[in-house]
């Protein structure tokens, strides 16, 4: 059997499971309806020891890995994925970042509150001018002047930047050098010369607000260089594998999330006297939903795995076909769901609308479907 998960992980999909049920579905149609972050069932991810889940335990976390944060991922996306996308974005792209790069004294003092969830985490690379072209097209600056770097510009469609506390923030150190003229740094809300910009109004993902970051003069201590100046770049790129294989997690459960409810609602719906899951084109779109979710969970584990076992580095095809075609498979299988409901589908209180709307961000965020088939055509056709 592949995907194998041991004794260990499957008892935590069955926690998150449960968890999701309990906790998190009952909010998802309210925090979708009024764009609110879901701060309450946040703080109990904390108290579930599952925000920090690949932090080492002396730190707070779990000193679990990449398999385990894709379980956590996809159970929450099968009932709710904008408290996975807040979760995975201050677990994965904020906690898993400073667990990688930052230095001993760094991970003392951010990781904690960040895994226990008194404090909320973030990841700032895009910019309104550079956006899949991140690295060469940014303009935030960061000049060093004594103890300090003073940051200058914006970063937009920051998840969790409208109630974030801590976020990594890439700026350039060296205006000359391009990609290799940035550098990354932690970032508190509190630094003189921070504030957020607006909060977006977005189609899905609305229950994980998104804004803009302003540094005007911002005042960051120099020990809040993570890694080395102008070392930027491979940070950055460093995570942005494992980033492509926690999104196929997402995407995973929200394939999940639509097949189970169209599934048990055409089993139940009885048209022409007979349940709709008789006709044989409404049976066609089901099979065709569970042969993708299948294909989708083979090459998420896949990814995760490689991960695990250190191959980060040697995954970009496959982190790349693991985002692509689960995000694909995300909105293919969310616009059947809504087809089997008929009108009902599209209906805002039946989730398959919602998951719709949350499926095709799948296909934008961290890294559009055009730039993984750029990666994977570079993979491919490389000598
Ligand atoms: C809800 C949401 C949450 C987000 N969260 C974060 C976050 O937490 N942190 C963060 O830093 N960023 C975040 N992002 C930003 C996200 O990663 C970017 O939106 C994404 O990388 C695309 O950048 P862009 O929107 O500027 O599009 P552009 O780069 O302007 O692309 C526009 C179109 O052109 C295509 N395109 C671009 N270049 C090429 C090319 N060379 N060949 C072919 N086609 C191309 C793209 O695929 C796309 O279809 C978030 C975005 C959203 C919407």
């Amino acid at each position: 059997m592949y995907p194998e998960f041991t004794e260990e992980q499957k008892m935590l999909r069955e926690t998150i499971k449960n968890f999701a049920e309990k906790e998190v579905a009952p909010l998802a149609y309210e925090i979708d309806r009024d764009e609110r972050f879901p701060k309450e069932s946040f703080k109990k991810l904390g108290d579930l020891g599952v925000l920090g889940i690949t932090a080492p335990v002396e730190y707070g976390g779990a000193g679990a890995g990449y398999t385990e944060m894709c379980i956590i991922g996809e159970e929450l996306a099968v009932v709710c994925c904008s408290t996975a996308a807040t979760w995975g974005d201050h677990t994965d792209l904020c906690i898993d970042n400073i667990r990688r790069n930052a230095n001993e004294e760094q991970k003392k003092k951010y990781l904690p509150p960040l895994c226990d969830g008194s404090k909320i985490g973030g990841l700032a690379m895009t910019e309104p001018g550079a956006g899949s072209d991140v690295l060469g097209s940014m303009r935030l600056r960061a000049d060093r002047k004594g103890d300090y770097y003073i940051l200058n510009g914006t970063k937009t469609f920051i998840t969790n930047g409208p109630v974030g506390d801590v976020f990594v923030v890439y700026a350039k150190t060296d205006m000359g050098k391009g990609p290799h003229g940035v550098s990354a740094f932690i970032v508190e809300k509190e630094f003189p010369g921070f504030s957020r910009g607006k909060q977006f109004e977005k189609m899905g993902w609305r229950g994980s607000p998104t804004g803009e970051l302003i540094f005007e003069d911002c005042k960051v201590p120099a020990e809040n260089l993570m890694g080395k100046e102008n070392e930027g770049a491979r940070i950055l790129m460093s995570g942005l594998n494992t980033e492509r294989t926690s999104l196929a997690a997402l995407s995973l459960g929200i394939s999940r999330g639509a097949y189970e409810f169209s599934l048990k609602y055409a089993k139940e719906r009885v048209q022409f006297g007979k349940p709709i899951a008789s006709f044989q084109l409404i049976q066609s779109k089901l099979v065709d939903m569970a042969m993708e979710i299948e294909l989708s969970r083979l090459i998420t584990y896949k990814c995760a795995a490689m991960a695990d076992k250190g191959l980060v580095e040697e995954m970009n095809l496959m982190a790349s076909y693991a985002k692509l075609y689960t995000a694909g498979v995300g909105m293919r299988i969310t616009t059947e769901a809504v087809q089997i409901l008929g009108g009902y589908g599209y209906l805002k209180e039946f989730p398959v609308e919602r998951m719709m709307r949350d499926a095709k961000l799948q296909q934008i965020g961290g890294g559009t479907d055009e730039i993984q088939r750029l990666i994977i055509a570079r993979e491919l056709l490389q000598d």
